[in-house]
């Protein structure tokens, strides 16, 4: 039999001496896919990543797989990817079932692709289980749709590191397009600045949900040309997922309540 994982209509089988990548999608254990809880309690090596359910929360299921932290970062610096790779490959070659846990969805900006290509470049046979990613569930969490009939109907997923690309200018100048882009706080008044000077109106709703789905949500709303000082002022920090679009207008779903001021920065905090 091929393949690190037999996938039938009850889901995968782990195979040890493979590797399995399992999105784990923004936080919550719950948010994961029952498949996803599955690799994990047939799992004898976990190596979990700094965003979606930490070792904390895997520790709390009572599997007794090993669980391996590689998304600390003390000093701000990240494991590199190889070491990552070469974790993963010497544990299957020990013959363990090995998941690699990542937050999210592996394949949306979660560096899943490596991996796949470094495990099966080293002979060792890999699967993909997918989550739920944040660049659609954590707009969710703040009661943002990412299409809406009749607002936005097409949806544009970006980094923001780096100048952001011709595309994604086009997509933030174009009204019925939602622009969703991760990691990409630090990144925020180039983006922006890039934005207006492309033709975006000032005027085009924006916002950002930090921590989405944990109990540190927060979500900071502003128009395009005022969201920047909006961040800043309210120290907003990464994780976030920003939206900038007109199905980030406040009251899309709901009507505004009358004492909320049209365009004003809203903060909402999950309880
Ligand atoms: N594969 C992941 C994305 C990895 S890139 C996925 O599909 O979700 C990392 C970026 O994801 C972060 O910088 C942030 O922009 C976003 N992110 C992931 N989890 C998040 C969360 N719970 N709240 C806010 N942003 C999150």
């Amino acid at each position: 039999m091929r393949g690190s994982a037999t996938a039938g209509r009850s889901g995968p089988t782990l195979v040890p001496g493979t590797v399995t990548l399992v999105g784990g999608g923004p936080g919550p254990l719950d948010l994961m896919t029952v498949r996803a809880h599955r690799a994990l309690a047939q799992a004898d090596v976990i190596v979990t990543d700094r965003l979606g359910p930490g070792p904390e929360a895997i520790a709390e299921l009572g599997w007794c797989a090993e669980v391996i932290d590689v998304g600390k970062h003390p000093g701000h610096h990240p494991i590199p990817q190889e070491q990552i790779t070469a974790l993963l490959i010497e544990h299957a070659r020990a013959g363990h079932a090995v998941v690699r846990l990542k937050g999210g969805d592996p394949f949306v900006f979660g560096r899943g692709g490596e991996e796949v290509a470094a495990c099966r470049a080293a002979g060792i046979e890999v699967a993909v289980i997918p989550g739920v990613s944040s660049a659609i569930a954590v707009p969710q969490a703040a009661g943002i749709p990412v299409t809406h009939r009749g607002t936005a109907a097409t949806v544009h997923i970006v980094h923001g590191q780096g100048p952001p690309s011709a595309a994604t200018l086009a997509a933030l100048a174009d009204g019925s397009v939602t622009t969703i882009v991760l990691m990409g706080v630090a990144g925020l008044e180039r983006l922006v600045a890039a934005a207006l000077a492309h033709g975006t109106p000032a005027s085009r709703p924006a916002a950002i949900v930090e921590s989405g789905h944990t109990d540190r949500q927060r979500t900071t709303r502003a128009p395009l040309g005022g969201i920047v000082a909006a961040a800043r002022e309210r120290e907003v920090r990464s994780p976030a997922v920003i939206m900038i679009g007109e199905v980030a207008r406040a009251g899309l779903l709901l009507p505004a309540l009358p004492s909320e001021p049209v365009g004003a920065v809203q903060v909402d905090v999950l309880s």
